[in-house]
């Protein structure tokens, strides 16, 4: 603790244990609970933040305005924060990355959803979203950022609704006053499905060191560049990239093309990632056991997948947000067998181990607590 921490605490004393014995008579529920029937707004621990504008640029995207409460931290550029909406009294739980600069004033952030064909959470917000709907939301996370001080020569390449934390980057740059080189592609299928079009085109109109690129996967006229990505659209757009950092987010073709060609140019090292979705895992020939979801007595044969996918694949719906290790939402309790956690590799044969669900296949038999 620093010294000032030390002395304004010890300035106002009688605050923290008039709030400890309140939170003491509130028990067992938390003074949040009680204060949300009054307020949802008015929390002493939670976070959570009020959305205060709705805006449909195109037919399958919202973009809500959103108000956290005080206890927000802010954000930086590229990162994400998880929101919680209840859908018929469940809470479900999802990664969005704000789209707004990270130096915007009103201490409001933006999230542009994009509605998924059968998507739960997104589906709802695109549907229901409306002032005044009050969601749960977390501190950012994440390391796709910009590096301090900033790169000479920045390129940002997003696809589809990869295009949040790229755009976040790009405002973030231009409000900063950044005079490097910067240019912005996004791919899309047709120019109908490009959010925040106008204001990329005022972008581009407004800064001569700023070129914005539209790149349409399925629409031959019109943009700047057609069909899927390949090395001459890096050379057209910016013919300067091997000695840019560049930034990408987008959907999983978008991103093994991008990584692919860096890679091969032996430049991963300037790439930064952010994925939405993790790439599908490859089921190995030799899998056996069987998986016991001990709490709903259902036993599966073991196929592979990861522990979520199999536990759907049974008929059971355990909660997740992510799906790619991130939040923690699908953590459970695994009471016997051994488990692989496909992003570390790390192999687990210890019971009553908490795992994530979406990112550990079992290896033989597995008994998991849901
Ligand atoms: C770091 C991060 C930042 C993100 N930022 C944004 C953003 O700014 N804007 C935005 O629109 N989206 C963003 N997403 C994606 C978002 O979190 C949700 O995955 C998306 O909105 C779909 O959720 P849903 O509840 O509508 O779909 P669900 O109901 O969860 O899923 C619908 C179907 O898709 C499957 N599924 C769901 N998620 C995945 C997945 N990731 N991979 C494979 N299959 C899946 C499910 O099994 C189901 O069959 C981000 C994701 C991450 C990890």
């Amino acid at each position: 603790m620093t010294l000032q921490q030390g002395s304004r605490k010890s300035r106002n004393p009688g605050k923290f244990s008039l709030l400890s014995l309140f939170e003491a008579m509130a028990t067992p529920h938390a003074l949040d609970r009680y204060l949300e029937l009054v307020d949802p707004m008015t929390t002493v621990r939670d976070l959570r933040a009020e959305v205060t504008h709705v805006h449909r640029s195109t037919e399958d995207t919202v973009t809500l305005t959103l108000r956290p409460t005080r206890q927000w931290l802010g954000f930086e550029a590229g990162q994400f924060v998880q929101v919680g909406v209840v859908i018929d009294g469940v809470r479900h739980t999802r990664c969005y990355s704000p789209a707004c600069s990270h130096h915007r004033s009103d201490g409001s952030i933006e999230l542009t959803v994009k509605a998924h064909p059968e998507g739960l959470v997104s589906g709802y917000l695109h549907r229901h979203a409306r002032p005044g709907l009050v969601v749960s939301l977390s501190q950012a996370e994440g390391t796709f950022r910009l590096p301090t001080p900033r790169p000479p020569r920045t390129l940002l390449i997003s696809g589809g609704s990869g295009i949040t934390p790229v755009l976040s980057m790009l405002r973030s740059l231009l409000d900063e006053g950044y005079s490097g080189d910067l240019t912005f592609v996004h791919y899309a299928y047709t120019e109908q499905d490009v959010p925040y079009r106008r204001e990329l085109d005022e972008i581009a109109e407004a800064f001569d060191h700023v070129r914005i690129v539209y790149a349409y996967t399925d629409q031959d006229e019109g943009g700047d560049l057609h069909g899927y990505f390949g090395t001459e659209h890096l050379d057209a757009a910016a013919p300067w990239f091997a000695d840019a950092e560049t930034f990408l987010c987008g959907p999983p073709g978008l991103m093994r093309a991008v990584t692919g060609v860096y890679a091969d140019l032996g430049l991963s090292e300037v790439l930064h990632v952010e994925e939405f979705a993790a790439p599908t895992v490859v089921v190995a020939d030799d899998v056996d056991g069987d998986v016991s979801f001990t709490d709903s007595a259902v036993v599966a044969e073991n196929s592979g997948r990861t522990l979520l996918e199999q536990a759907e694949d049974a008929g059971l719906s355990p909660k997740y947000g992510c799906r790619m290790g991130i939040c923690f939402t699908c953590t459970s309790v695994k009471t016997s067998g051994c488990t692989k956690n496909i992003k570390t590799g790390e192999t687990d044969s210890e019971p009553d181990k908490k795992i994530q669900l979406c990112v550990t296949v079992p290896l033989g038999d597995v008994a998991i607590d849901i």
